[in-house]
């Protein structure tokens, strides 16, 4: 090796030793007859000394280094007089005897420090640059802790890690493809997995028995923020299983990595079906940090000549604790958030139940003091609350109410990144009604099999299908998902008949899964976690970007190595591909 230690673990016990490290120059500071520079790896920063008076040529030359020199020093480990207890290696530094430059550096186009100077899509451009900086690095490390704590875990309970490849055919999950042109068969393509969804199955009909991957997945979907088209999954799957089962397998697991990773206990994971999850938060992933759940007062607030209430489809309520002295200017501003397109709300009705026991709201006209006293009781409120009330269609509202309900949430600062609350949503539905393509779309995939006492609707109401589906939620995040699959040929047919698929596309397209099927398929599940967000939330961070260690930006780009990009004439010519410009 080139050094003999890390820049990151000397400290008063190696004081008097002789060393030898290797770093980046991370600044420089000149204090008249000394020079200080701050040494950086991996590992951490050590503190060089350079003096004057001992040794002027050697602290000169060290006075010409940029920032982010590569060097090597030679030096003694010395008790430093001004410490700084702050940093492992601050009771002590180096006295430099010798260096050697490993190679300069152009002056870097950011501040490569804990905090920079740099904007998002510069510090992407030179995201090598960005990665020495430590907040970055240690979301790389994290995660890397996050990924072996994984295998630990599944490993230990007899999982095993099987790779499935890349260049496979179409799998539904919902998303368009990313495609791959081969040259061997011109015209035909290959499409990238949204997940190995089909073979993971197969590995059970193939007696794998657990099986994970920690793979890589990729969906092009249109870009929201926080999203990538490409992101890693732990992808899991099990034989013999009930839902049960998985449920139990997998709440050890995120049991495991809270007390690995984050030495946090998240106790026993609390269960909701998808119908209660909507009812009482207008959301499938409920942030339960806090309470504050959607009250209907459809039969309260009716048939008192308000139209809008009158006419609505859902009159839905919260009750924000302590809030009841918001400002006119204040709920305005409510007002206005809840009509913004991304929430859809027509309007904002609220109730203040002041702390002298009186009731004043924004449809008095309306309302007499006994029927708001009874909004009151409704929704469990005391004087000092605000009651905040959303009327109209009702999905729509229900989704509307959800999203302010967060947002008093965070208002309230009752969303703490430290507190962490996980729970499943179970009992998803089967299917979802499209009205863009006047069909059934399955509502997690194709392959979850339906509750067996739910099999008899799937002809006369299958929409009112239960699926044996489960997510899981932490702090409003959905980090997981998965189900127990359908494993019989003729149910997975009738299955893709409900899904618009004639019996010869069906056949076509997902023939060998259901040629398998009759092969001896066990009884099979599993679950896949979204690993980037979940060590987002480990890191209490809220992009998941910053866990990746080249991501993509909002259009889909790397702008580091400035892909996609086109290719040769050659290249085209080689796939049989013409690009025809519109
Ligand atoms: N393949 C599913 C997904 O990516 C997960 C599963 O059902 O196991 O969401």
């Amino acid at each position: 090796m080139l050094r003999t230690h890390t820049c990151g673990e000397l400290t008063l016990k190696n004081a008097g030793n002789s060393v030898v490290l290797c770093g980046w120059l991370q600044r420089s500071r000149d204090l008249g007859g000394m020079t200080f520079i701050d040494l950086r790896d991996r590992y951490g920063i050590t503190q060089l000394v350079f003096n004057m008076e001992t040794n002027a040529s050697l602290c000169e030359a060290a006075r010409k280094m940029g920032r982010e020199f590569v060097i090597r020093v030679h030096g003694r480990v010395t008790e430093r007089s001004n410490k700084n207890l702050k940093m492992p290696t601050g009771e002590i530094e180096i006295s430099v005897d010798s260096f050697e430059i490993l190679n300069e550096a152009k002056t870097p186009p950011f501040t490569i420090e804990e905090n920079t100077d740099g904007g998002e899509d510069l510090r992407m451009k030179y995201r090598y640059l960005d990665i020495r900086r430590s907040p970055v690095k240690e979301a790389l490390l994290l995660r890397a802790r996050v990924a072996a704590e994984t295998r630990n875990y599944l490993n230990k309970v007899d999982f095993i890690e099987v790779e499935t490849p890349v260049l496979i055919k179409s799998t539904p999950e919902g998303a368009r493809d990313f495609v791959v042109p081969s040259r061997m068969n011109p015209g035909e393509f290959y499409a990238l997995p949204q997940s190995p969804q089909t073979f993971k199955q197969l590995l059970m009909v193939a007696g794998m028995d657990k099986y994970y991957q920690i793979v890589k997945c990729f969906r092009d979907e249109d870009l929201r923020a926080d999203r990538q088209p490409e992101f890693t999954q732990i992808d899991c799957e099990m034989s013999f299983v009930e839902q049960e089962d998985i449920l139990n397998t997998f709440e050890g697991l995120v049991r495991h990595l809270f007390d690995a990773v984050k030495n946090c206990n998240i106790g026993e994971l609390p269960r909701m079906t998808y119908a209660e999850a909507m009812q009482n938060y207008g959301n499938d992933k409920p942030d339960i940090r806090f309470e504050m759940k959607l009250i209907d007062f459809s039969t309260l607030s009716k048939g008192k000549n308000f139209k809008v209430f009158d006419e609505a489809g859902v009159v839905l309520a919260i009750c924000a604790k302590g809030c009841s002295e918001y400002t006119r200017k204040q709920l305005d501003e409510l007002t206005d958030w809840v009509k913004r397109p991304q929430i859809g709300a027509t309007g904002l009705v609220y109730a203040r139940y002041n702390t002298d026991g009186s009731i004043k709201s924004s449809v008095d006209k309306f309302y007499s003091p006994e029927d708001l006293k009874l909004w009151m009781e409704k929704c469990n409120a005391a004087p000092g609350d605000l009651v905040l009330i959303l009327a109209g269609e009702e999905h729509k509202t229900r989704k509307a109410m959800s999203e302010l309900r967060l947002e008093m949430g965070s208002r309230l600062g009752l969303r703490d990144k430290d507190n962490y609350r996980a729970l499943w949503v179970l009992d998803f539905p089967l299917l979802e009604w499209s009205e863009e393509t006047q069909r059934w779309h399955a509502m997690h995939h194709p392959f979850t099999s339906p509750k067996p006492e739910d099999v008899g609707l799937l002809t006369s109401d299958p929409g009112k299908v239960r699926a044996n589906a489960y997510d899981m939620v932490i702090n409003g995040v959905e980090v997981g998902g998965g189900s127990i699959r359908i494993f019989n040929k003729e149910l997975q047919q009738k299955m893709f008949g409900i899904l618009g698929f004639s019996p010869e596309d069906a056949q076509a397209q997902f023939g060998f899964l259901m040629n398998a099927f009759e092969f001896g398929a066990p009884p099979h599940g599993g679950i896949a976690f979204g690993f980037d967000r979940l060590c987002s939330l480990f890191g209490g961070a809220d992009s998941i970007r910053d866990y990746i260690a080249f991501p993509k930006n909002n259009a889909g780009r790397d702008v580091m190595i400035d892909s996609p990009a086109k290719i040769s004439a050659e290249q085209l010519k080689e796939l049989q591909i013409s690009i025809h410009k519109p």
